[in-house]
């Protein structure tokens, strides 16, 4: 199904496109091609600043730990700024040249579509390496191998990165209204559609409906998918849905208030009313509960 999405999910890329091995796991070419390499500290890439004022990616002349592909002439690797002591080193990267470290979160949206890719892949991966020190089957410590793509143990246990599915819906109700909520973690009256992760033996349309009977009591159905988003802090996929508020069941919301801070329907105007005086804001326009809500305020939700 094609999405109604009218804001181009800033993190949906799917251009990717290395040498592979057997596997189809990214690897370099055995070509004399100049190899470079992203910088990444945290969810920080390293940048500098482009002659319209946005931002491009700025690579240093070295190999990195993870392969990422072929990018303007070159093979692209990402280094993890924490480890390299070499030119630039954990903070010094900021005073190197024209090099500034800036949050991919933030800066996406100035990246073209190849650069965004490589940087999501980047962070992800890098942040993998980070975080699984360990071997998953036997504790052992690891190496990386296949490039940075895999993490083996002393006893051959080769462990792969991993995604978290995790589930969001914008939820209507008869009158069209939609379920917006302010989570704790959320700052500066942010309210967005409600999501939630995919447990084990649950699929996605099971953990969607559990999320929103949890969050408020609800029942939904008429799940239709709206799109998904690669979201590398640390590790999830977003898979979005629209739902409806099922037949006969109460707009009453029973609110669990370890979670959640409020939710409430709205009408457009409404939520218009809201925004304009400054009582609410909504999710970040890069963000796939932004697409959602920014459909149905347009009236473009099947
Ligand atoms: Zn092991």
């Amino acid at each position: 199904m094609q999405s109604p999405m009218i804001l181009p999910h800033t993190y949906l890329t799917s251009d990717f496109s290395a040498p592979g091995d057997a596997r189809g796991i990214p690897a370099p070419s055995e070509a004399k091609i100049e190899r470079r390499a992203i910088v990444v500290k945290g969810d920080e890439v390293a940048v500098h600043e482009s002659a319209n004022g946005g931002w491009k990616l700025r690579t240093l002349e070295c190999t990195g730990t993870v392969f990422l592909g072929p990018w303007k002439g070159c093979e692209v690797w990402a280094l993890d700024a924490e480890s390299f002591t070499g030119v630039t080193g954990g903070a010094r990267v900021e005073l190197h040249n024209d090099i500034r470290m800036r949050s991919l979160r933030e800066i996406a949206p100035a990246l073209t579509k190849r650069e965004r890719s490589l940087a999501l892949s980047a962070v992800g991966m890098l942040t993998w390496h980070r975080d699984a020190r360990a071997c998953a089957r036997c504790g052992s410590s690891v190496k990386a191998t296949r490039h940075g793509w895999s993490l083996t143990c002393e006893s051959g246990h080769e462990n792969f990165p991993r995604t978290d599915p995790a589930v969001i819906t914008l939820v209507r109700d008869t009158r069209d209204r939609v379920l917006l909520a302010k989570n704790h973690r959320f700052t500066g009256g942010m309210v967005s559609a409600l999501a939630g992760f995919v447990e084990p033996g649950e699929d996605l349309e099971d953990a969607l409906k559990r999320e929103v009977h949890e969050e408020t009591g609800l029942v939904v159905s008429d799940l239709e998918y709206f799109g998904s988003q690669p979201w590398p802090f640390p590790r999830s996929i977003m898979i979005a849905f629209t739902s409806r508020l099922a037949e006969d069941a109460d707009t009453d919301i029973t609110l669990q208030r370890e979670e959640l801070a409020s939710a409430r329907w709205f009408t457009r105007e409404e939520l218009a009313k809201a925004l304009e005086k400054g009582e609410l804001r909504l999710p970040p326009p890069t963000s796939i509960a932004r697409s959602m809500i920014e459909a149905w305020r347009k009236g473009r939700l099947l």
